[in-house]
């Protein structure tokens, strides 16, 4: 890797923080009551799916995470739970939305609130509420908060290849995910403004770390299939052996430790790729920006001499439709289907085929970017 590669981010690999926070934390309000009435009206619209996390983004000039986290964990009960102060709570969420890069184009702090936003819904899902503990819903809370924490605007295969000193620190496995989960950390315990575990016992800190740190680690693609295909073997399939009349049998088979894991790992998993099933719009954004974080590694891959990992994501010949059919394809479908079979998610299934269908008919028109050419 280049040296100063790591330099210019926020925080290194130790967690050291380097960056001034104190004009953010000027901007942020005191309390959730001084959220500005503009952003707090935005909010409301917060338990819809198709709430669009963009105007918020433009809203809050780029921090929605602080103000969304501060939302829904609110809704959860989150400090209550661990016993800590909203003032600590706001001061985490601060600490933990500057630690993201908003110089990427897609892993921001805006992937992150979009990624929460998704696990809140799902969290509210009949069948996922009366699986789950509380335990469970604060520790799926923080992973989504956290999960890309520090993200470098580059994949594993990139860090791999350029030598880097995370793929060296973690030997070229699952770099960046256990990055993410380390510094959280990290960053959480270092000073008791923002710790937010402060006052949980060491049982309860315990399995709560374990949590977010196995659902931070599902969030790698690499094993994607394994999570799915365990999901639907263990859950969806022994569940539809158990008579629907028998409820509690069901409910029973759910609330099993090794099967709320499972739960937990699709539940994260998909709200991390949920994009494709969101309103259009913000589907397409999310594509573009997906697409621009792709091209500029491929950019620095190139410039470098480094190996090309995603020949596809050229900007000089991708074609992004053709780019989100296949993600959809390999990706999506199945693990959607199965989640929807768990959840009932109708709204985000008819999104999807929607968009779909969009992406299909652009590449019908041999277009390659993101939105049919204007009319002449
Ligand atoms: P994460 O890095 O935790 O966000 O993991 C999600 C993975 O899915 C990453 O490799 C993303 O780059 C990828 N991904 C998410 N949305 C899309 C999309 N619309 N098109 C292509 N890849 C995507
Ligand atoms: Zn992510």
């Amino acid at each position: 890797v280049p040296a100063g590669f790591w330099c210019g981010q926020k925080v290194d690999n130790q967690g050291r923080q380097s960056s001034n926070m104190s004009q953010s934390q000027l901007a942020i309000p005191v309390t959730l009551n001084d959220v500005p009435p503009s952003i707090a009206e935005m909010l409301d619209d917060e338990e819809r799916w198709e709430f669009n996390i963009l105007e918020l983004e433009a809203a809050t000039h780029k921090r929605p995470l602080t103000y969304l986290g501060l939302k829904i964990f609110t809704s959860f009960g989150v400090c209550e739970f661990l016993n800590c102060s909203e003032a600590t709570l706001r001061s985490w969420l601060q600490l933990i939305e500057a630690s993201y890069h908003s110089s990427n184009s897609y892993h921001n702090s805006t992937h992150a609130a979009d990624v929460l936003h998704a696990t809140a819904y799902f969290l509210r899902k009949e069948r996922v509420k009366s699986s789950l503990d509380q335990l469970d819903e604060v520790a799926a809370l923080i992973a989504a908060t956290v999960h890309d924490v520090d993200h470098p605007g580059r994949t594993n295969s990139f860090l791999c290849n350029a030598g880097s000193e995370l793929a060296i620190l973690y030997n070229d496995t699952a770099v960046l995910e256990s990055h993410h989960a380390a510094l959280a950390f990290q960053l959480t315990v270092r000073d008791s403004k923002s710790n937010i575990f402060k006052n949980t016992d060491r049982n309860q800190f315990r399995t709560l770390r374990q949590a977010i740190i196995d659902m931070v680690l599902a969030t790698e693609m690499t094993r994607h299939f394994e999570h799915v295909n365990k999901f639907v073997n263990s859950i969806n399939k022994p569940m539809a052996a158990i008579e629907d009349s028998d409820s509690e049998g069901q409910a029973n088979f759910r609330n099993s430790p090794e099967n709320r894991l499972l739960i937990k790992r699709m539940m994260i998993k998909c709200a991390d790729v949920a994009n494709p099933c969101r309103p259009l719009e913000l589907c397409i954004e999310w594509a573009g920006r997906i697409s621009e974080e792709y091209f500029a590694q491929t950019d620095e891959e190139k410039r470098q001499g480094l190996p090309v990992v995603m020949p596809v994501f050229d900007r000089n010949t991708c074609s992004v439709p053709k780019s989100q059919i296949s993600f959809i394809d390999y990706f999506i479908t199945d693990m959607f289907d199965a989640w929807d079979a768990f959840a009932s998610l109708p709204g985000l299934m008819e999104h999807l085929s929607e968009n779909y269908k969009y992406w299909k008919n652009l590449d019908e028109m041999k277009c390659k970017s993101l939105r049919p050419p204007p009319p002449p």
